[in-house]
């Protein structure tokens, strides 16, 4: 049995289509070291020397994907355009390498279990007996083979995430080492470990990378190469030691001390040139191909330069967690207010409020000292009143208010009741006995509820809108056809349209036929910037390519600003 599976695994592994590379990064001692931002950087330093990248991330969970994930736990829920609901390092990815995935660019224990026995299931193993080694990991190596296929990609750099030694990972390990055995030309594993410096002692330590290496050599793996992550920069001592004790040459080690922005690591580790090291390791002649990272060094060369700020304060429920505060879980929208500040040259300061805290509406004044206030997605009751009184305050006060999502149902929820007079307004979501719901939970979404289907039944990804002519949203697309990435399950009431709209709110985006409300805004003869969007412009901000709502919103701030002095 053991025989037949060997053969059959390396017959699998061995249909690598000629020439095409993969890079697995695992992670050592720690979690939250900046694996995802490793995987991110080295696919662009790769992309700078002219391959084609894409990037993969395997999620050991058994949930099928990130859609039924808490995000104070598991950080935002990322929306692929094709509908994924995936792990927030795949929007690091598409930031990083300016580039658009797939779902099969991203898998967890759960999908590829799933799959594994609905094949069964079809009989597709054709009576054999389907185990989980080397099955599972078998599945895993077709599902990244055809993510690299399906991008055209010269390179695909997956991430395994946790780190090694544990439990949940071992078959993404063995996937790994199953790829490698079969082609040792064209796999490639880095290590991205944590050298800690524990105050007391105050000396950098080796021991558990060293440790962590053995673990991932118990799981048959040796890494290429190790990303040191530190507090401090790496000194030569430390470096070889890790040399000697981890199986690899010194210049395989790469410095990965903390850096100020996640944007100086791809240049951070090309300063030991670690571009070099992977394309040597993978046979590809470094010669042949020069490193062109000049776009990307003047972007970060610009965000150091900026002195002016801007201050956005950001109004959401998923901050708290026991003593710590989460950013984490809005991380799409805060790049993308980055972005679009550094475009108009500032730089943006972030503050993080808690909705539950404007409940109290003597807290509301504190608004006053921002340039601009965001709600950005979320779900369910907590914190919901409190928005809607910074809703208001931001309304009334001609404070420039962006809505994303959840934040542009509950703009036109504060617009029915303070405008309109419904004092009950609300939505189906929150108080489903409410008299005037004018939010509602779309009709195809009722049935999937009642069943109780909460897994990937939203609507999801993207999805075409037009927008009316002269309106700010048109003006700042400068277009009437956009196309932008969904994840909700209630919309703007029909029933209500007609009177919000005659009562001053103007909806400047729909779906093409019509029927569902995509953007509401204030004319700018009433408000400098009141608008929000049933979608998630964030997903699709990139460093070098700002989302033009998020500029226009930024660029009302800043009037703000300018005002005040
Ligand atoms: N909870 C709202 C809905 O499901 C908004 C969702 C969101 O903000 N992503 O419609």
């Amino acid at each position: 049995m053991k025989k037949k599976n060997t053969t059959k695994s390396k017959s699998a592994a061995k249909k690598i289509k000629e020439n095409r590379k993969f890079i697995f990064v695992i992670g050592g001692v720690i979690s939250g070291v900046g694996k995802g931002v490793a995987t991110s950087s080295i696919g662009k330093i790769l992309q700078a020397r002219g391959f084609s990248v894409t990037a993969l991330k395997i999620d050991p969970y058994v949930n099928v994907d990130a859609g039924t994930m808490n995000p104070t736990e598991h950080g935002e829920v990322f929306v692929l355009q094709d509908g994924d609901e995936t792990d927030q390092d795949m929007g690091n990815y598409e930031r990083f390498l300016d580039t658009t995935l797939t779902r099969l660019n991203y898998m967890t224990t759960g999908r590829i279990y799933q799959s594994v026995i609905e094949r069964e299931r079809n009989l597709e193993y054709k009576g054999k007996c389907v185990q989980v080694v080397p099955h599972i990991p078998l599945e895993a190596i077709a599902r990244i083979k055809k993510a690299a296929e399906k991008a055209r990609a010269d390179i695909a750099v997956i991430e395994v995430g946790g780190t090694v030694g544990e439990y949940e990972n071992i078959l993404f390990l063995e996937a790994a080492r199953m790829m490698k055995a079969a082609h040792p030309d064209d796999v490639a594993v880095v290590m991205v470990s944590y050298l800690p410096t524990p105050p007391k002692v105050g000396e950098m330590k080796t021991k558990p990378t060293q440790h962590a290496t053995r673990q991932a050599q118990a799981a048959g793996i040796q890494p290429d190469v190790i990303i040191a992550r530190s507090e401090f920069p790496l000194d030569k001592k430390r470096r070889e030691k890790l040399a000697t004790f981890c199986n690899i040459g010194p210049h395989q080690v790469i410095a990965a001390p903390d850096a100020d922005s996640i944007y100086d690591i791809p240049i951070n580790f090309e300063k030991d040139k670690l571009s070099d090291i992977l394309l040597l390791r993978l046979r590809l002649n470094p010669k042949k191909r020069k490193s062109n990272l000049e776009v990307w060094k003047k972007f970060v060369h610009r965000i150091r330069s900026l002195k002016k700020q801007v201050r956005i304060a950001v109004v959401g429920k998923y901050f708290n967690t026991g003593d710590f505060v989460l950013s984490d879980s809005y991380i799409s929208v805060i790049e993308a207010i980055k972005y679009s500040a550094y475009e108009m040259g500032k730089k943006p300061v972030i503050s993080w409020l808690s909705a539950v805290d404007f409940e109290n509406k003597d807290k509301l004044r504190e608004l006053s000292k921002y340039d601009g206030i965001l709600v950005p997605g979320g779900f369910g009751e907590r914190g919901i009143e409190g928005k809607l009184n910074v809703i208001e305050y931001a309304r009334e006060h001609h404070i420039p208010y962006f809505g994303l999502c959840y934040g542009m149902q509950l703009l036109v929820i504060e617009y029915a009741r303070n405008v309109l007079g419904l004092k009950d307004a609300n939505t189906d979501e929150v108080n489903p006995r409410a008299k005037h719901l004018v939010i509602d939970v779309m009709p195809d979404q009722k049935q999937k509820i009642k069943e109780g289907h909460f897994g990937g039944t939203m609507r999801l990804g993207s999805y075409k809108a037009i927008l009316k002519k002269g309106t700010i949203a048109e003006g700042t697309y400068g277009k009437r056809k956009v196309e932008e990435r969904h994840r909700h399950r209630y919309e703007v009431n029909p029933e209500y349209i007609e009177r919000l709209e005659k009562a001053g709110l103007v909806f400047s985006g729909t779906s093409p036929d019509g029927k569902l409300m995509e953007i509401a805004e204030l004319p700018r003869d009433k408000h400098p910037f009141f608008l929000g969007t049933q979608f998630h412009p964030e997903f699709q901000a990139r460093p070098l390519k700002p989302h033009p709502l998020f500029t226009e919103f930024i660029k009302a701030a800043i009037k703000r600003e300018q005002k005040k002095k």
